[in-house]
């Protein structure tokens, strides 16, 4: 997606070899107008998929995520971090090694909201190692629904993650692909 590409160039910060930071339209501050034409391009590569629900994270995928529900008339649902005093029974978790925390986590979701005949599609800001998307993808599981595909805003495509979600059999689509931030630089593969 060259719009996303551009922005990328323009605004994104290399932290590390390993680390990109978007802080001014994805991750901190949002840019809407890009956000609605990321949900116009996942609804476009999934709209021949059958979609019934899309599945994030809170917080940076839930931009992106509606988006694409908006652009695909299904509803959103974020798994959650924390559990609160409004969700605390009758949850799927999981637990997710966070990239750039470095610390294991739960993510949950009501088991009300996903049914058996659900074609989920997933959705996340960044891919590196692929740990919270298999996260998501094992609580769809859990509740007997399809994995229908997986859509990233931004892959590092020098990280193994989507290789691996790959090897599983799932549809991965990346809007951007990099694969590379040496030297303060940000290379795409394609
Ligand atoms: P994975 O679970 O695939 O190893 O890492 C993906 C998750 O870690 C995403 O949900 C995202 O929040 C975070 N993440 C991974 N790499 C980066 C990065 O380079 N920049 C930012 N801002 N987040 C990242």
């Amino acid at each position: 997606m060259e719009l996303l590409k551009k922005k990328i160039r323009e605004e994104g910060i290399v932290l590390s070899d390993q680390v990109l930071k978007v802080d001014s339209f994805l991750n901190h501050q949002i840019d809407p107008s890009l956000m609605q034409e990321i949900g116009r391009t996942f609804a476009n590569r999934f709209r021949e998929s059958g979609i019934t629900k899309i599945v994030t994270i809170e917080s940076s995928g839930i931009a992106p995520a509606v988006m694409a529900g908006l652009e695909l008339g299904v509803p959103v649902i974020f798994a959650r971090k924390r559990k609160s005093l409004t969700l605390q029974d009758d949850l799927y978790t999981e637990k997710v090694y966070s990239f750039t925390k470095k610390e294991e986590s739960e993510v949950s979701i009501s088991r009300k909201l996903i049914t058996p005949d659900d074609r989920v599609l997933l959705i996340d800001d960044f891919l590196a190692n692929g740990e919270a998307a298999l996260a998501m993808a094992r609580i769809v599981e859990q509740a007997s629904a399809k994995v229908a595909g997986i859509g990233i805003v931004i892959e590092k495509a020098f990280q193994n993650g989507s290789s691996k979600l790959q090897e599983i059999g799932y549809r991965v689509e990346s809007l951007a692909r990099v694969s590379s931030l040496n030297k303060g630089y940000v290379e795409f593969a394609d």
